[in-house]
Order: C-alpha cells, then sequence, then structure tokens
C-alpha cells in the first residue's frame, strides 16, 4: 500500500469458499431457490429459535411481506423510530400505511417506547422496533406495550444477526421479524432479506405472498393475490457460506470493538454507544462501531476526510428527509419532539468496523480521533 493509509468505511467478506459455492449450484444445474434455500432456511431458524422462514429479495422487501401479511394496509398507523435506515419508514408506505415517528433513547440509540403511549390513535394498527447497530431494542417493554395496546409487532432485525435479547433471538419476539443480507450487514448473500415468524397463518400468507398467490410452482391455478419476492439458490449457496463464519466474523467485530474502546479510552469527550449496563438485556455485535462526541462531530468527520478515513454519520432523522416533506406537513412533525435523533446525527460517527479491518488500520483511526482532540480542535 506504500506510506498512504486509506480507510474505508465497509468492505465486504466475501471470498474463494463464497465463489466455490456459487459455482456449485451451477454443477448441479439449479440456481432458482431449491436444495440451497432450503438448507440455508433451515439453518438461519436454528441459530435464531424460530419456527418458520421465508426469503425476500431484501430487507426492505421482507419489511413489506410482514407487514402485509399482518394485514397492514392504508388507513393503519405504523409506530416506527426516526432514527434508522429509510427502507423501515418506507415498507410502511409501500403498504399504503403511514409510518408514525417516535424519537429515540439518548443512551443506546434504540426506539424510546416511553414516548410511543402519546401517539397512539384509533389507526395504530402496529409497532416496528429497529435493533440498531447492533444492540437489541428493550423487547421486554415493547412486548408489553405493544400487548397493552393490541398492536402487532414488526421487528426490523436487518442489523440484528446474533443480537439477542434475554438470550433470546432478535426478531423472534414480535409477529414476525425481518433480516436483510445486503453486502453490508453481519452476514451478506449481496442483495436478499429472510422473514420469521412462530405463527403458522402467518407463515403461509408470506408464502402465498411471495410466489403469486399459490404455495407450490409449477401450476397456473392462483388462489390469492401474490407477487414475486423470491430469492435464488446462487445467494442462498453465498449465504450458507457466510453462515458457516458467523461465530468468526462475530469473534473479530468484537475483537474491532475492544480495540477502539481501548485505543479511545483516555480520550474526553467522547464515547462508545454500548448496551446500558443497568438495565439493558442485549448483547452487542456491532454493525458499526458508533462513536458519540460531547460537541457535534462535524470537525472530527473533516479531520478523518483530510486523512483518508472515510466515517458516515449516524441516520439522518426521518422527520427530516426531503422524501417525506409533505407527510411531515400533515403529521406535524417538529424537531422538538425529536431532539436525540437529532443529537445523535450531529453527534455521532460510525467508524469503520468490517471484519477484514486491520489492526494497524483501527490504531491509525484512533491516531486521527487523538490527534483531532490533542491538536486540531484545541
Ligand atoms: C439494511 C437495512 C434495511 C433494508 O435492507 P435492504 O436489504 O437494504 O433492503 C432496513 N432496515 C435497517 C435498519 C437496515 O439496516
Amino acid at each position: 500500500m506504500g506510506g498512504k493509509m486509506i480507510v474505508n468505511q465497509f468492505q465486504p467478506f466475501v471470498g474463494k469458499d463464497e465463489y466455490e459455492a456459487i459455482k456449485s449450484c451451477f454443477d448441479i444445474n439449479w440456481i432458482t431457490e431449491g436444495p440451497k434455500s432450503e438448507e440455508f432456511t433451515e439453518k438461519l431458524l436454528n441459530l435464531m429459535g424460530a419456527k418458520y422462514g421465508v426469503f425476500a429479495p431484501n430487507g426492505t422487501l421482507a419489511l413489506y411481506m410482514g407487514l402485509k401479511a399482518l394485514d397492514i394496509g392504508p388507513g393503519d398507523e405504523v409506530i416506527v423510530p426516526n432514527c434508522t435506515f429509510i427502507g423501515s419508514a418506507n415498507a410502511v408506505e409501500m403498504c399504503g400505511a403511514t409510518p408514525v415517528l417516535v424519537d429515540i433513547d439518548k443512551h443506546d440509540l434504540q426506539i424510546d417506547i416511553k414516548k410511543c403511549e402519546a401517539l397512539l390513535s384509533k389507526k395504530t394498527k402496529a409497532i416496528m422496533p429497529v435493533h440498531l447497530f447492533g444492540l437489541s431494542v428493550d423487547l421486554s417493554a415493547v412486548t408489553t406495550f405493544a400487548n397493552k395496546n393490541n398492536l402487532k409487532v414488526i421487528e426490523d432485525a436487518a442489523q440484528a444477526i446474533g443480537v439477542t435479547w434475554n438470550n433470546k433471538h432478535c426478531g423472534t419476539f414480535g409477529d414476525v421479524g425481518c433480516f436483510s443480507f445486503f453486502a453490508d450487514k453481519t452476514i451478506t448473500t449481496g442483495e436478499g432479506g429472510f422473514v420469521v415468524t412462530n405463527d403458522e397463518k402467518i407463515y403461509n400468507k408470506l408464502r402465498f405472498l411471495r410466489n403469486q398467490g399459490r404455495i407450490n410452482r409449477g401450476s397456473f391455478i392462483h388462489p390469492e393475490i401474490g407477487y414475486n419476492f423470491r430469492m435464488t439458490d446462487i445467494q442462498a449457496a453465498i449465504g450458507l457460506v457466510q453462515l458457516s463464519k458467523l461465530d468468526n466474523i462475530i469473534k473479530r467485530k468484537l475483537n474491532i470493538l475492544s480495540a477502539y474502546r481501548e485505543q479511545l479510552s483516555d480520550i474526553r469527550g467522547i464515547k462508545i454507544i454500548e448496551p446500558d449496563i443497568y438495565y439493558s438485556k442485549s448483547n452487542h455485535i456491532p454493525f458499526r462501531v458508533v462513536l458519540m462526541c460531547d460537541k457535534p462531530s462535524a470537525g472530527l468527520m473533516n479531520h478523518f476526510d483530510k486523512n483518508n478515513i472515510e466515517t458516515r454519520t449516524v441516520f439522518y432523522p426521518l422527520h427530516k428527509q426531503p422524501c417525506f416533506k409533505k407527510l411531515g406537513k400533515e403529521m406535524n412533525w417538529v424537531d422538538d419532539e425529536f431532539s436525540n435523533s437529532i443529537y445523535a446525527y450531529e453527534h455521532g460517527i460510525c467508524l469503520p468496523s468490517y471484519v477484514a479491518l486491520k489492526e494497524e488500520q483501527i490504531k491509525y483511526v484512533c491516531s486521527k480521533v487523538k490527534e483531532y482532540y490533542e491538536k486540531v480542535q484545541s
């Protein structure tokens, strides 16, 4: 690499094993959903401790299918955290329902359940907790709230493979749980998604929905209206290899987290977002290591940028999204109600945390944080 260090925000972790797995699909000449998909489904369900699961083309469509299977549609409202990837809210919009935004908790950046009660209306049908940055939402609080108010629960667990609450896998607490296998998620199939449920009725709805309103291919009789939300065995083959590496991926991610923690521990005015030791029953598998700065993070990000370190902000608050301008007027979204998501956006930084990241790259990133706080800023 010569003298110049470059640290990307992300690099996919795929190689020869995944490549060989793709070839194996060609060897048996089966490329659409088939034996690999079946095996991948079984292994995922085993890992998660869920009864039923179906693939989706991506995480956004997994959420869409989950919502549809719960009969969420026009006239319905779904509570969604204001700090999340836009796909969470857009899946609700895609169903014709309305996302009702709620602020996040300042300490762990997860949905603030305490603030949900005030948002309830006759139209509220469901809540979509989003497990952000490799931490679990307080699922005990979500379950209590949902039961009390007769709401469906769609867990957005796109960033939460391997993440648990009280030792139970995220995505298995709600009516449905939705995962993504996009390139930067903990395991990947390039694009891909997965919906899990423990309810046989919901499972059957998902099967009709994803396969043109019938259970099996090969027939042109369609009892229900459905679409095509299938994946391919080529992707499942990649997924199977990735899943076999999951333990090592998690180990490496935790090593990266502790390296950052150690090397940044003596710098004042910053902290890493971690589960709250006093009440959280979540483990932590950092999707990204998120740094929260006492002062706005723009200066530090600029310093990273100058030194070829690619960082990201925390998600842009949904209530400010240009695409939701019209909805925001109708819903009367005002900054005052979302102070924690605004704070997280202005003060947070996602540090590079991908599996192939090298020790010297972590050292380099940390040295630039130090440099910024010791020299540049003062
Ligand atoms: C990635 C992601 C999604 C969407 O998944 P895609 O596979 O990119 O469609 C939804 N929600 C969250 C929280 C995500 O991180």
